[in-house]
């Protein structure tokens, strides 16, 4: 494809980095997302995984992760892509951080690679990411599951509802808490905002997977709320 002004002009103003290691990526190599080093640490979800979640599990003996083992979950099933680990962590850190919203469409596109064939069975009629709370949203200035949602919309060709869930409590960051308190500081956090369209069947996105305990009261309140049936899918997930 020949190259246009414009884009030559913002490959040499923005050159692309790795979202990795932040080097320069050679500009000419189109399609090329993080470069080889990083490629080559990049760890994709593999083996035995939670039935429920998809979350790895460690014991062939165990079907279940320990989270689910103890949890009476709402979502049927859930995948994600890559371990949270190595080059993937930095990039979901500055996907969050530092403002590097680009790296959603990046990380929507190799996700989609590995769980594609997945991701369409599901039968999904509309894609759902877990919302942010309205003031964090604007300091931030982007929802980073919500742009991870548009590009994965895209892919899959599924319309994608970013508005339909309203985070109404602003919670604290689950790291750190116990499971009691995960539950309690999650509890009411969502409301639908459109009871009256019904969805028979929703994908739930996020960035980061790690107990479930955001996602699967995110898929209670739809499922309660208009009776579909829910599925979860994360660019990242926590090892067990
Ligand atoms: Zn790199
Ligand atoms: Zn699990």
């Amino acid at each position: 494809m020949k190259e246009t002004f414009f884009s030559a002009a913002r490959r040499i103003l923005y050159p692309a980095r790795c979202p990795g290691c932040d080097g320069l990526l050679p500009g000419h190599i189109s399609g090329q997302t993080f470069c080889d080093t990083c490629i080559s640490q990049i760890r994709p979800v593999s083996g035995k995984v939670c039935l429920r979640c998809g979350k790895p599990v460690v014991s062939v003996k165990r079907d279940l992760c320990r989270d689910c083992e103890d949890a009476d979950r709402t979502i049927i099933q859930g995948r994600s892509a890559f371990i949270y680990t190595g080059p993937m962590k930095t990039a979901m850190y500055r996907l969050k951080y530092s403002g590097r919203r680009v790296y959603a469409a990046t990380l929507a596109r190799q996700a989609y690679e590995l769980r594609g064939d997945w991701l369409r069975q599901i039968g999904a009629d509309v894609i759902v990411p877990i919302p942010m709370y309205d003031k964090k949203k604007r300091q931030r200035g982007y929802n980073q599951a919500e742009e991870f949602a548009k590009a994965l919309s895209e892919l899959m060709s599924v319309p994608v509802e970013a508005d339909f869930l309203k985070r109404i409590k602003n919670t604290v960051p689950q790291k750190g808490l116990d499971r009691q308190n995960r539950q309690k500081n999650l509890k009411n956090a969502f409301k639908i905002r459109k009871s009256s369209v019904k969805f028979k069947c929703v994908l739930l996105v996020d960035d980061i997977y790690t107990t479930g305990t955001t996602i699967d009261e995110a898929a209670r309140v739809l499922a309660e709320g208009i009776g579909c049936r829910v599925y979860s899918f994360c660019i990242c997930v926590g090892a067990d």
